[in-house]
């Protein structure tokens, strides 16, 4: 059998559903939202980061605070920031960071030993 280099192994894509955000574990609502001066958004649902850009603040699991979770939907949705009006679901950033997601919380599944 003749020597072959091998190249280390690369992790596969994972398979996604269309986007919907119903099924959507509201990844885009998990990004550093930036908040721009001609948004108007109240000061308590932001933060600014060390570098003195504004962004939504998150809570603790990392979701954006505007999330309603009681509704699964942005609680601001009428006046949200321009960066996430402009956020296509289904286009290639939303299938690019939920491939991302996915291969994240693969990675992250627990081994329970019995
Ligand atoms: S402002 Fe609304 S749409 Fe934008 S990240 Fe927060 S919850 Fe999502």
């Amino acid at each position: 059998m003749p020597d072959r280099q091998r190249s280390p192994a690369k992790q596969p894509a994972p398979v996604l559903a269309a986007a919907d955000c119903a099924r959507c574990d509201a990844v885009c609502c998990r990004l550093t939202v930036v908040v721009q001066p001609e948004d108007h958004i109240p000061s308590h649902l932001t933060t600014e980061l060390p570098g003195g850009l504004r962004v939504m603040a998150k809570d603790e699991d990392g979701w954006c605070v505007a999330v309603d979770g009681s509704r699964m939907n942005c609680g601001i949705y009428d006046s949200r920031p321009d960066v996430c009006r402009r956020f296509a679901m289904g286009g290639p950033y939303c299938d690019a960071i939920r491939e991302d997601y996915a291969r994240d919380h693969a990675r992250a599944i627990e081994l329970v030993l019995q």
